[in-house]
């Protein structure tokens, strides 16, 4: 089993139902156990036009492989009503894996940790807030 850290953020919608939406989801997923929950956060889009966003991390427990785990976000994603308009469009839901164990990852389609991991704070406030000893390096 491996402790994996995803971020969820939302800016189009009804941000805080999006989000408790996809925790719902998140822990019906079949071999992924939610473990703790971050408080919800504020922030500006980065990089990005829209409205801020609502922000928050979850810790999971899950043997599910990392790329397994993404295809499983991505479909709830989908599901949500995420549009694919353009590069950082606004939208209803984001799922980002942080962290999957101490795993580097390095394929086309995940880069493990997250690559904003280091320039938003909101990711290291929130992984933080429910992992008190973890090491970012
Ligand atoms: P996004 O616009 O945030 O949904 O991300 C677009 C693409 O980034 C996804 O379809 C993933 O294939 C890729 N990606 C790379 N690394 C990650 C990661 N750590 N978490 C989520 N998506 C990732």
């Amino acid at each position: 089993m491996i402790n994996a850290f995803v971020s969820l953020g939302s800016n189009l919608g009804n941000k805080k139902e999006n989000i408790e939406k996809a925790i719902k989801k998140i822990g019906s997923i079949k071999n992924a156990k939610i473990e703790e929950i971050s408080s919800l956060i504020e922030t500006k889009p980065h990089q990005a036009p829209g409205p801020n966003y609502l922000n928050g991390v979850i810790k999971i427990i899950t043997n599910l492989s990392a790329e397994n785990l993404l295809d499983c976000l991505k479909k709830i994603e989908t599901e949500l009503g995420r549009k694919r308009s353009f590069k950082n469009a606004p939208r209803t839901i984001d799922l980002d894996i942080l962290l999957y164990g101490n795993k580097k990852i390095k394929t086309k389609k995940l880069i493990v940790p997250h690559p904003k991991l280091k320039i938003r704070d909101f990711f290291k406030k929130s992984l933080l807030e429910i992992e008190p000893n973890l090491k970012l390096v």
